[in-house]
């Protein structure tokens, strides 16, 4: 596993969306904020599409990002089916379509 790394950034009280509202310590954004700057920026650098944000960074068709992601482990497949996603999505996602399968340990016997 070889996970890129990243510049360590600091929180500075202002949310990095840029809308100069004061934020707690130790958060980056203002509630849903973050999501608007990640949109603002595939509209800027990428025309909206996620698409070219893809092709920009040499994932696309043939080059599976989400297959990376697990690669370089901070995704996980769901040692079941096909599904991948972080590990709290592989929880929500086992504990919804593999229920038969691991509900009887989990709830335990109620009959
Ligand atoms: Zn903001
Ligand atoms: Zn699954």
């Amino acid at each position: 596993m070889t996970t890129k790394s990243l510049p360590r950034l600091t929180p500075t009280g202002t949310c990095w969306c840029g809308c100069a509202k004061k934020v707690g310590a130790g958060s980056f954004f203002a509630p849903g904020h973050d999501k608007v700057a990640e949109a603002a920026l595939l509209a800027v650098e990428y025309g909206s599409s996620v698409a070219q944000l893809l092709h920009g960074h040499g994932y696309g068709p043939g080059h599976s990002v989400s297959a990376r992601a697990v690669s370089e482990g901070v995704w996980r497949k769901c040692p079941a089916c096909d599904y991948v996603g972080a590990p709290a999505s592989i929880a929500h996602h086992t504990k919804k379509a593999h229920t038969a399968a691991i509900g009887e340990e989990a709830q335990g016997v109620e009959r």
